[in-house]
């Protein structure tokens, strides 16, 4: 294998493209897809030399693996993070990134508006252990500082969030974290990599569903954990190599050729919903568009300090509640009904029924997520087609 190292200071499209690839003894232009579970030693002396990590050669495919290592290697690059471990689904990523750092008696506090799953996690099976935990509305500091005490370990949270796109100030959260020692862990999904760099804004470990704008084109499954190289190798490289939630080649593999593409679907993307957003901004028939790139987004200064770029996602309600919602979705004809996010074809989801239905009523309300919100996320059809279809769907409600 031949490493041609990849300079730190190219741009992100061409660390896209060019980083972290290694080659074979043949040469290929396309990286390659080591679909091996192991390796083989030239002798009982080499093997010897490897598992005392004398050489830095690869034992095992639930440890490490030839294809997962380009990706991510070319993930840290991007990123800006010293290392890295990919692993099998975001909730994989997340589950691991906490759970390596705790233990009974410790203390995690996260942002009430999570990802289902994620919730689940903080707020389900971390207690089962003997974790304490809090959740706190994310946008207020004040909360924060409240929650976070000599016993935090870890502070968690997503931004934007889903599906109402509010935003949180990981650089103030990373302050009042670090000032009890506590490290803070984003799930940096809605933002994506190309708008969002939470370890520069002072965050620790970021973490990725790579399943979403990362593959792009709805393939595979897969996610990723970006730290310093400390935490990766003192606290979770041997929780991940033991409880084995190790990425596949092969998903490596199509996560390396989506990432080629990712700064063009991003951008994009991001073009088309901010089309799509000021389109339905105009719209009577629709109560309020919730839209990071937009001067009426209620933390809309947030979003251009700490964000590059706004969103490849708008959320919105419209009036009539859940049934102008479900008629609306069904007179859709491009825009496909699907609860996933970040794919080259357009996905539209009804929260309250769908990705959010387990939170109790009272917890819907506080996330203001009402039966007449939309979550759509935009793809890379022609915009026009997709202004085409949402005003021929509205005109029916
Ligand atoms: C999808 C998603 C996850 C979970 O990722 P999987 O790959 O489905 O396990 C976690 N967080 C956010 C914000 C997501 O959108």
């Amino acid at each position: 294998m031949t490493n041609r190292n990849a300079n730190k200071n190219w741009r992100a499209a061409t660390k896209l493209v060019h980083g972290g690839t290694t080659r074979s003894q043949f040469g290929e232009t396309s990286e390659a897809l080591h679909l091996t579970q192991g390796y083989v030693y030239d002798s009982a002396e080499a093997a010897e030399a490897r598992f005392k990590g004398e050489d830095d050669g690869y034992i095992y495919s639930r440890y490490a693996n030839p294809t997962v290592s380009m990706f991510e290697e070319r993930m840290c690059l991007l990123e800006g993070a010293q290392s890295g471990k990919a692993t099998a689904t975001g909730m994989a990523a997340v589950t691991a990134a906490i759970a390596c750092q705790v233990k009974a008696g410790d203390h995690v506090v996260a942002a009430r508006a999570l990802f289902g799953s994620c919730r689940w996690v903080i707020e389900i099976l971390m207690p089962k252990f003997g974790i304490d935990i809090t959740l706190v509305d994310g946008t207020r500091l004040d909360e924060w500082e409240k929650a976070i005490g000599p016993k935090t370990k870890v502070c968690f949270l997503e931004s934007p969030t889903n599906p109402t796109l509010e935003l949180i100030d990981i650089a103030k959260v990373a302050e009042l974290a670090h000032r009890v020692g506590a490290r803070l862990v984003i799930d940096n999904v809605f933002a994506t990599p190309i708008w969002q760099s939470p370890l520069e804004l002072g965050a620790d470990i970021v973490v990725y569903s790579s399943t979403k704008h990362i593959d792009g084109q709805g393939r595979c499954l897969g996610g990723i954990v970006l730290a310093d190289e400390e935490f990766i190798d003192e606290e979770f490289y041997d929780y991940f190599r033991h409880t084995g939630p190790s990425l596949s080649p092969f998903n490596a593999w199509t996560m390396l050729k989506g990432l080629e593409t990712l700064d063009l679907r991003v951008r994009k993307q991001t073009q088309n919903a901010s089309r799509i957003a000021d389109f339905l901004a105009d719209e009577t028939k629709i109560e309020r568009v919730i839209y990071p790139g937009r001067s009426d987004h209620p933390q809309y200064e947030l979003a251009q300090r700490q964000m590059k770029g706004a969103s490849t996602i708008v959320a919105f309600e419209v009036k009539g509640g859940k049934t102008a919602a479900f008629k609306f979705e069904n007179a859709l004809d491009i825009i496909l009904l699907s609860n996933n996010l970040g794919d080259a074809k357009s996905l539209i989801t009804h929260p309250a029924t769908t990705t959010h239905k387990n939170l109790s009523e009272e917890d819907r309300a506080a996330l203001n997520i009402n039966d007449g919100l939309l979550r759509l996320s935009v793809g890379l059809e022609d915009v026009d087609d997709l202004v085409d279809d949402l005003a021929g769907a509205l005109r029916g409600v």
